[in-house]
């Protein structure tokens, strides 16, 4: 990023065909990956090479008495830094343009936070444990624009295991954590475990991606009395968290506990009417629009996908269905986008329901979000069979898994007579949890 060049990001957890994908739209020079990956890259075809970190990193140790420190350069805020993937509130995985001044402000805007509602200190004396993906907004918002905008340490965990995480926490002496909501529901149910380790150095704990039930903040907040659960909100097209709901602000009422909390300092915000687009009053729910300097420019050479998202006057469209309370605390009611979470991971519909009709006996399907404790949400699918063969669920699964990162895997099936389509041949995903009276909720 120094240097100018542009970098993207993407799960280890990714098939060849996803990887290439995001190669084919985002077109790299190079792409740097690890020993255990690098079979991935396999017969796609690159612009240029592959490189290995550890053997970059070692030439780079070795190398560095010869390296000039400062390389001249010539960035301008606005120039792109970064293109993050997410399908955004329609349609497949797109490319997030984020700037230099999307990542800058939202580092410093997350060290002025933290430095002023976090604990007092500069930041320099935290220890940031990473157990969040550094290839999703958050992961990067916080080790690489909070962390390092703090000068704090990072320490990063390469495969997440409970074990890991506690040991890690114990030995070096972390003090925030940040993580999805299913590590705070394991953090509940495994309390007993938990009380092994030495975890007094630990006074935050940071959760966003996903929504987390007030159950299980009681809980956590009645073990953990000594942590600080900090709940936050936010979508890649924000670079990272935009609003913060802090243990002390729950304190007040009930009602706060609900919330992902107030706005950051500078950021706009509005409800509007889901159909007439209208500014709504405090207490009602409506979309959730936000405006503010971390707010991406939009999609990356996609400028139909960008004028959905942000309106003339720069407000981003997030598809959340939400409210804000007479203390301007934002309340996440619902999501109106088609966008589903599997333990806060994005599985974007599109890009399954596009796979599934591929199938040979496949006549028509369409993908949604069914509610499940651990992960939040699971992919569910809706097919119309050809009905001369005799495919199961269980063929559809396994069909799916195979061609599929396992957190997008189709965990449930469900067979109907037809999906329901709008004369344009768009899905009506409302009426299709009618059709099987399976009515999900977040
Ligand atoms: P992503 O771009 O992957 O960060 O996904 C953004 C979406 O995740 C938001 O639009 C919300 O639907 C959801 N989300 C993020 N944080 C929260 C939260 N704290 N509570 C509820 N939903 C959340």
């Amino acid at each position: 990023m120094s240097m100018g060049a542009i970098f993207t990001t993407a799960n280890p957890l990714y098939s060849t065909e996803e990887l290439q994908c995001q190669i084919q739209d985002s077109n790299p020079v190079l792409v740097f990956t690890t020993h255990e990956l690098k079979s991935k890259f396999d017969g796609i075809i690159l612009k240029n090479r592959v490189l290995l970190v550890e053997e970059f990193m070692y030439n780079l140790l070795v190398s560095s008495s010869n390296t000039p420190t400062s390389i001249p350069i010539n960035i301008k805020l606005d120039d792109v830094a970064a293109l993050m993937y997410s399908s955004g509130t329609t349609g497949k995985s797109k490319a997030v343009v984020c700037s230099h001044r999307n990542l800058v402000s939202m580092g410093g805007l997350l060290r002025h936070v933290w430095n002023t509602e976090g604990g007092g200190d500069d930041g320099s004396n935290d220890v940031y444990m990473c157990v969040v993906p550094l290839f999703h907004m958050f992961g990067l918002s916080m080790m690489v624009c909070g962390v390092l905008a703090a000068r704090s340490t990072a320490v990063i965990v390469t495969k997440y295991s409970v074990e890991e995480m506690l040991s890690g926490i114990e030995r070096y002496k972390v003090t925030r954590l940040p993580v999805a909501p299913p590590v705070v529901v394991q953090m509940v149910r495994l309390q007993n475990k938990m009380n092994k380790y030495n975890l007094k150095s630990l006074k935050e704990v940071i959760c966003s991606g996903a929504p987390l039930g007030n159950d299980h903040i009681e809980r956590f907040c009645k073990i953990y009395p000594q942590i600080n659960l900090t709940q936050c909100y936010g979508l890649t097209e924000t670079n990272g968290p935009i609003t913060l709901c802090d243990g002390r602000s729950r304190t007040t009422t009930r009602a706060i506990t609900a919330s992902v909390g107030r706005l950051i300092p500078s950021m706009e915000a509005k409800i509007i009417h889901v159909k007439t687009g209208k500014p709504l009053p405090p207490f009602c729910s409506g979309e959730l629009c936000v405006r503010g300097v971390p707010v991406t420019q939009g999609y990356f050479k996609n400028a139909e996908a960008t004028l959905l998202a942000i309106d003339k006057d720069g407000w981003l469209h997030t598809g959340d269905l939400c409210f804000i309370d007479k203390f301007g605390f934002v309340h996440i009611v619902d999501r109106i986008k088609e966008l589903i979470k599997y333990k806060a991971y994005q599985v974007a519909p599109a890009e399954l329901e596009e796979i599934l009709s591929g199938h040979p006996e496949i006549i028509d399907a369409a993908v949604t979000s069914y509610p499940d404790e651990e992960a939040g949400e699971i992919p569910m699918a809706y097919v119309v069979r050809n009905k001369k063969r005799k495919i199961e669920g269980e063929d559809i699964m396994a069909f799916m898994a195979n061609k599929v990162a396992p957190y997008k895997k189709i965990r449930k099936v469900v067979f109907v007579e037809c999906i329901p389509r709008s004369p344009s041949g768009k899905i009506l995903r409302k009426n299709l949890k009618a059709l099987t009276k399976i009515s999900p909720k977040l």
